[in-house]
């Protein structure tokens, strides 16, 4: 006998059977309907839009995809400061191409340029470059990739300084790291893609101790501290131990570190101890 048995008289037959809990199930169901009514699957391209720039070197409009900053979801950082975004991997897109003349520039950097400079990109790229499609809904990692190699040619034919060269150097070792992380880890190509970022990082590293030398603060639009914290997490991964630490033991002890800042430093310091006993048990 069910507990409603004997409602049918009144006219409540259909709840005889019924059951005094609700089904878990389908109201766990009906949530999710709920929700992907409420919020659809949020794509890269919704995120993206199209920027109309003026080229500095061939005086042409064109566009290229932009971020909406706002629209953007930080999920984390890593110790090199590569930020981690829902959906999209903003990073892609911080290289503004001109798809005539192929002048290229992180966003940072991006037409700020003397008349010598000018001259010589047009003379020594944009008399050669065939053009390249900006029309594309999203960037791959590839279309990312190429624009990245043409902000890098950009910097040393304008002879740009250290930190613009450093900067440039560190995103695309980012990019390269998005990439070879989407990659399924069986892929065969994850090798060459971790030579080639290592090989990014190293100039970057480089770049910053020319910089952080020779340059007025801030660089790249960073701090001392900040600046001095990266180069360390830099230095640990290209294995120049004795640099990362003395960088590290600048910014923890240093009366002007964000207390933030210096617990990040902490946790690199933890990281390069256990790469240097690693090392020394080989
Ligand atoms: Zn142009």
């Amino acid at each position: 006998m069910g507990l409603f048995s004997g409602l049918e008289k009144f006219g409540l037959g259909k709840y005889a059977e019924a059951s005094l809990m609700e089904d878990k199930r389908s109201s766990v169901r009906d949530i999710n309907e709920l929700e992907k009514k409420k919020a659809p699957e949020k794509k890269e391209e919704d995120i993206l839009f199209d920027k109309r720039f003026i080229c500095p070197v061939c005086d042409l409009e064109f566009k290229t995809k932009c971020v909406r900053a706002g629209k953007l979801k930080l999920l984390e950082k890593d110790t090199d400061l590569r930020p981690v975004y829902e959906v999209c991997d903003a990073n892609k897109y911080d290289v503004i191409t001109c798809d005539k003349c192929g002048y290229s520039s992180v966003t940072r950097y991006f037409g700020k340029l003397s008349v010598r400079q000018m001259k010589d990109i047009k003379t020594q790229i944009g008399d050669n470059f065939s053009g390249i499609d900006n029309s594309m809904d999203v960037f791959s990692y590839d279309d990312a990739i190429l624009r990245y190699k043409l902000a890098l040619v950009t910097s040393v034919i304008k002879k740009a300084k250290n930190s613009e060269k450093a900067y440039t150097c560190l995103k695309m070792a980012w990019v390269i790291r998005g990439k070879r992380l989407s990659l399924d880890p069986k892929d065969t190509g994850i090798k060459q893609l971790y030579a080639e970022e290592m090989e990014c990082i190293t100039n970057a590293y480089n770049c910053f101790v020319e910089a952080l030398a020779n340059e007025t603060l801030p660089i790249a639009g960073m701090d001392e501290n900040t600046v001095k914290y990266l180069m360390a997490e830099l230095a640990r991964k290209l294995k120049k131990f004795e640099d990362s630490a003395k960088l590290l033991g600048e910014v923890i002890t240093s009366k002007t570190t964000h207390t933030r800042l210096k617990e990040e430093a902490l946790n690199v310091k933890e990281l390069l101890k256990e790469d240097i006993k690693k090392y020394n048990n080989k």
